[in-house]
């Protein structure tokens, strides 16, 4: 006979450990550009710790503008940002480009420097890690997207595949709060498509994932954001958006040939 269970201790009400800050908290964000046009009406949108969430929306939607706001490149006309708890305002800028990882569409506007491992370790190193802990950060960071033996080689000399990687290496290295991906998917073959989707899926960092590609929208984000002239238009888990051919139809988004929605 097993041992009775030993009794489970209940918080009292107000003594449990804080929830942790969203990862990101987005509230009336508004925004026009200097010549008058305004690309974002009032956005909402919060993603808790450890969630995997699409942006979808076709072009001119605002997901870029939208974007350019996480990490202080544009400041909102009204609303406020906030990552991890922290405003993205003025002082906090420095620790806010390190709360907020973005993996640009193209690597080689991340990879500059003669060796995948420099160039791993220049965010962390701008960020004051040194010394072991930076070799840490930059072996753990090729492991994690499954580069760590290439270290040594120039990012010139690797496939458009490996750079994606070592690019988002570079992000991962410095243990950012949010990683956000813009368009992760386009222009790789279907094999280096599927090892980024599969590197994507063993992280447990908060990821918010720019796409047209809603395939890959479906297999790595149990939630997807629809946006369309710079309004949230629909929120809720990916497969259900995805089911509705209206909703898509309105928005300009479109499933490919052939692809089937059954599990
Ligand atoms: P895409 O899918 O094509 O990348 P997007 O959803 O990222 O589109 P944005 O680039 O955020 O869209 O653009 C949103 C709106 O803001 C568009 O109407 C665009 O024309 C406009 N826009 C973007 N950049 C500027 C700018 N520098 N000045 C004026 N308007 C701009």
């Amino acid at each position: 006979m097993s041992a009775a269970p030993e009794p489970v201790p209940v918080p009292v009400s107000g003594a449990g450990p804080a929830a942790p800050p969203p990862s990101l908290d987005v509230r009336g964000l508004a925004f026009a550009y200097p010549d008058g046009h305004q690309a974002l009406y009032g956005i909402d949108l919060r993603i808790e710790r450890g969630e995997r969430v699409a942006l979808l929306g076709p072009n001119g939607a605002g997901k870029t503008t939208l974007v350019l706001h996480l990490n202080g490149i544009l400041t909102p006309g009204h609303g406020t940002v906030v990552v991890g708890g922290l405003p993205v305002a003025g002082r906090h800028l420095r620790e806010i480009r390190r709360r907020v990882g973005i993996v640009f569409q193209d690597p080689d506007d991340q990879l500059f420097l003669p060796t995948v491992a420099e160039d791993v370790a220049f965010g962390p190193a701008n960020f004051g890690v040194a010394g072991e802990a930076l070799q840490a950060r930059v072996h753990a960071a090729l492991a994690a997207v499954g580069m760590a033996e290439h270290g040594d080689r120039s990012p010139l000399h690797l496939s458009g595949g490996q750079r994606r990687r070592v690019a988002l290496a570079t992000v991962l290295a410095c243990e950012p709060e949010i990683l956000v991906l813009d368009e992760p998917s386009s222009n790789l073959d279907p094999v280096a498509r599927r090892e980024l989707a599969e590197v994507l899926l063993g992280l447990d960092t908060t990821m918010l994932m720019v796409t047209h590609d809603l395939p890959y929208a479906l297999q790595l984000c149990p939630r997807s954001v629809v946006l369309d002239d710079g309004v949230v238009v629909a929120d809720g888990p990916t497969r259900e958006l995805l089911s509705d051919p209206e909703l898509l139809g309105r928005h300009r988004l479109e499933l490919p040939y052939g692809f089937s929605l059954s599990p």
